[in-house]
């Protein structure tokens, strides 16, 4: 590292709880926020509006490719535009996640944001969170996090979160969408949900938020600090 900042990658299962986690400790760290989930939802939601089956690999991989996608700092969330109109409420309806689990399976349009995420990271300084952002999308990333928590836990969270938005979802229905998506992440052929070997796994059961944002703060403070060790010791000999 040539005094650049490091990339952080926080992956995990649906309501592992990274996207709160990714949000605090980018604040923490006053680094750029990436939520790559955000990414591939929104080529599920262009696809919607343009009539593309989710299904269609090779129109999925072209929206993708062409994807006018813009964040933008809110109050309490981050905002997401999309071709300049802004979906942050949009992309995450239930069916857009199912729609987003669908696309992301499909070869063309993982290699098309491949390049998408890599330039967003690229400056360093950055929270990137997803599925795959430790394993292929930086498997040097400086400091990386693995979050889950037990099925249970997970799908409580997703289903308060979609209360809270006013959705009328139940439990069962709730549970079933966590399943699916589960087993789709976790089974595709391409970039599966999996720990990297040199992850840092941390079970968000037990802990607040902000404790397991902490945690990720703290990865990065023992990464610098041995990164100025290893420059000292050089500059020395
Ligand atoms: O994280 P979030 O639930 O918003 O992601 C939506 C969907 O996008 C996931 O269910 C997953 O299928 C896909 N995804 C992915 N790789 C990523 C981020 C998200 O495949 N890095």
């Amino acid at each position: 590292m040539s005094g650049k900042l490091p990339v952080v990658a926080i992956d995990g299962p649906v309501g592992s709880g990274k996207t709160t986690v990714a949000r605090l400790a980018a604040k923490k760290l006053g680094y750029v926020l990436v939520d790559t989930g955000a990414i591939y939802r929104s080529v599920a939601l262009k696809a919607r509006q343009a009539d593309v089956d989710w299904n269609d690999a090779d129109r999925l991989g072209e929206l993708a490719a062409n994807l006018d996608i813009r964040f933008e700092e809110g109050r309490d969330k981050q905002k997401v535009f999309l071709d300049g109109v802004e979906v942050t409420d949009a992309i995450r309806e239930p069916e857009i996640s199912q729609g987003a689990s669908e696309v992301s399976a499909h070869a063309p349009v993982r290699d098309a944001l491949l390049d998408t995420q890599r330039d967003l990271g690229l400056s360093g300084g950055v929270v990137m969170e997803g599925r795959d952002i430790g394993t292929v999308v930086f498997p040097e990333a400086q400091v990386k996090a693995f979050v889950g928590a037990s099925i249970e836990i997970r799908v409580q969270r997703r289903f308060e979160e979609l209360k809270s938005k006013g959705k009328q979802v139940s439990l069962e229905d709730t549970l079933r969408e966590v399943r699916l998506r589960d087993q789709r992440d976790e089974q595709r052929a391409l970039a599966p949900l999996k720990p990297a070997e040199d992850a840092v796994l941390i079970d968000t059961g037990p802990l607040s938020a902000e404790e397991v944002a902490d945690r990720v703060v703290a990865l990065v403070s023992d990464f610098i600090e041995k990164e100025t060790q290893i420059k000292h010791e050089n500059h020395k000999s």
